[in-house]
């Protein structure tokens, strides 16, 4: 089995199961935490990604270094707009978004 026989696609992830299994592969290394959740949102929290990519919050504009432990948000209907958070700007936008706090 190798990795890169990964085809590249037009379509979307969720209409291939191949793809799916890809996806479930990348949630299983992650945890739910219930203090994240907002309604209408997929939120996962990675404690560390091995794989050297950084991202940016898009909350702070500032990178989200990887290895640090962040989140990973997307809208229930949408995974395509996957965003990686830290974790104290995606707690802010909870509590902005629920008016609590
Ligand atoms: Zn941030």
């Amino acid at each position: 089995m190798s990795r890169n026989s990964r085809r590249k696609r037009a379509t979307r992830p969720w209409q291939h199961p191949e793809a799916m299994r890809d996806i479930s592969d990348l949630l299983a290394q992650v945890r739910r935490d219930t203090e994240y959740d907002l309604d209408g949102y997929e939120v996962r929290v990675v404690d560390g990604d091995r794989g050297h990519k950084d991202y940016v919050c898009p909350s702070c504009g500032n990178g989200v270094v990887a290895g640090e432990s962040h989140v990973v948000v997307w809208p229930e209907d949408d995974s395509d707009l996957r965003r990686h958070w830290h974790k104290h700007c995606w707690r802010i936008e909870v509590r902005r978004s629920t008016g609590v706090g």
